[in-house]
């Protein structure tokens, strides 16, 4: 049996190949990028994804600096071992612009929700003493969805009374609630944008 690496036909990008990463849940292609010997060696050391960095001519650990990391659960070469695809877990949003993907298209749902989106990864495993974020995830999944339920409510009940700024303070309540709740269950504004454009234009 021979090992991934001598799959690879590392001639033919002059030591580069394209590897393609798949979100392991769903299959959404998330990034691509290019590995080296090096890079692909580390990928499978660690269980986290490593490019080489063509702009910066070296080796990259994806999320070195962002702590948005890819857990590594599958890497396959094709055909004619001129491509890699792996399955993995993002840590966080995948794009540096704060997409679940770099192929979200210019902003995802909404540019400052995307950056949000990115804030409340980052905040996920802060110290739940500082941060509000933190402390909702501490207290778990039902705490966070008991927090839609009541700015829900909230957002009901300012509608009825008439007055438009309690309504848009209680919705912004509720929007970010809801954040919060759909990162806690890996899926992100965007994921649910595109579900409103499958209804409205069916496949
Ligand atoms: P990170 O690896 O997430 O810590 O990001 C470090 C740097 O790599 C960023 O500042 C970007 O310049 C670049 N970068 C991060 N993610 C991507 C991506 N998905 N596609 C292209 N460049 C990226
Ligand atoms: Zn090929
Ligand atoms: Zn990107
Ligand atoms: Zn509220």
């Amino acid at each position: 049996m021979s090992t991934l690496a001598e799959r690879i036909d590392w001639d033919k990008g002059d030591g580069l190949v394209p590897l393609i990463v798949q979100h392991a849940h769903d299959g959404r292609v998330l990034m691509l990028g290019y590995t080296d010997r090096a890079a692909l060696e580390q990928t499978l050391a660690s269980g986290q994804v490593h490019f080489f960095s063509r702009s910066r001519g070296r080796l990259w650990k994806k999320g070195e600096s962002s702590g948005h990391v890819l857990a590594l659960v599958s890497l396959a070469a094709d055909c004619d071992g001129d491509t890699l695809l792996c399955q993995a877990v993002p840590a966080g949003p995948t794009c540096h612009t704060g997409t679940a993907s770099c192929f979200d298209g210019d902003g995802g749902a909404h540019p400052w929700l995307n950056r949000l989106e990115a804030l409340i990864a980052a905040r996920r495993t802060a110290d739940p003493a500082t941060s509000y974020v933190a402390g909702l995830f501490a207290k778990g999944r039902k705490r966070q969805a008991q927090k839609v339920g009541e700015e829900g409510v909230e957002t009901a009940l300012a509608a009825l009374a008439g007055e438009p700024g309690e309504l848009r303070a209680e919705a912004a309540d509720l929007l970010f609630h809801l954040l919060v709740l759909l990162h806690g269950s890996d899926l992100v504004l965007a994921d649910v944008v595109a579900e409103l454009e499958r209804r409205h234009r069916p496949a």
